[in-house]
């Protein structure tokens, strides 16, 4: 069996033809410490956009917008990019990429709490056929039933960092106390999209773990 690590170097080696500003911007973001998608992520994302062609994305946690302008480069013209960030410091950085490289506005930001935005999308009658999920992992949960209300049917929800770099894999009871509800609250959301009626959803060990679900067309019998 190949480690997982050594999988995940070999990934990082492989040529990946990315335009110089995201090259840049990933560096950078690497360089302070901003948390964003890996490698392995990256090549999931760009194939499932490959293979969905979703015009109206969703991305809950933008950080100073690398993934949205990540996935600008796999999507069609008239696609639509929604992102939302919390953090005032990461919503300047992200306004001011998104002016530099998102030369046709295709992406817009919403800042505030994804809780509450979700909320809001769901009120407005939005839906999306693609939806990543890359916020506090803790709260995937809690933004689960928005989400799913959120996604067209025959959309695809990618959830990242699944994994907790192992830790989800670990037994409740050998868990440090300070882990222990983040880890309740991944096993929930793993247990809740495992079973779901309306999703289908492959686990993946990619990058920190990725899962991605597709919800359900509806059947005439339904
Ligand atoms: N998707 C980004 C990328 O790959 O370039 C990285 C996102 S980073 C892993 C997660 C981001 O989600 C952080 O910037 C954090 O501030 C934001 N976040 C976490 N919880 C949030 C919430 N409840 N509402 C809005 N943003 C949130």
């Amino acid at each position: 069996m190949v480690e997982h690590e050594r999988f995940e170097s070999f990934l990082e080696s492989l040529p990946d033809c990315l335009p110089k500003h995201l090259v840049d911007l990933e560096l950078e973001n690497i360089k302070e410490g901003i948390p964003i998608i890996r490698k392995g992520g990256e090549r999931l994302i760009r194939f499932m956009l490959e293979l969905k062609k979703p015009v109206n994305i969703l991305e809950v946690g933008t950080a100073t917008g690398f993934s949205a302008l990540f996935m600008l480069e796999f999507v069609c013209e008239k696609a639509k990019i929604t992102t939302i960030e919390r953090m005032e410091e990461r919503v300047v950085k992200a306004e001011d990429n998104f002016k530099k490289y998102d030369k046709n506005g295709q992406i817009t930001l919403i800042k505030g709490d994804a809780q509450d935005v979700l909320s809001e999308l769901v009120a407005n009658g939005n839906e999306y056929d693609f939806i990543f999920m890359d916020a506090a992992k803790g709260q995937y949960i809690n933004f689960f039933e928005n989400i799913k209300k959120l996604l067209s049917h025959g959309g695809i929800l990618v959830t990242d960092n699944m994994l907790q770099e192992g830790r989800l894999l670990d037994s409740r009871y050998t868990v440090v106390r300070r882990e222990r509800t983040i880890h309740q609250r991944m096993r929930e959301y793993v247990n809740v999209l495992a079973t779901d009626k309306e999703l289908e959803t492959m686990f993946l060990e990619t990058g920190d773990g990725m899962a991605v679900s597709v919800k359900k067309l509806i059947r005439m019998e339904d």
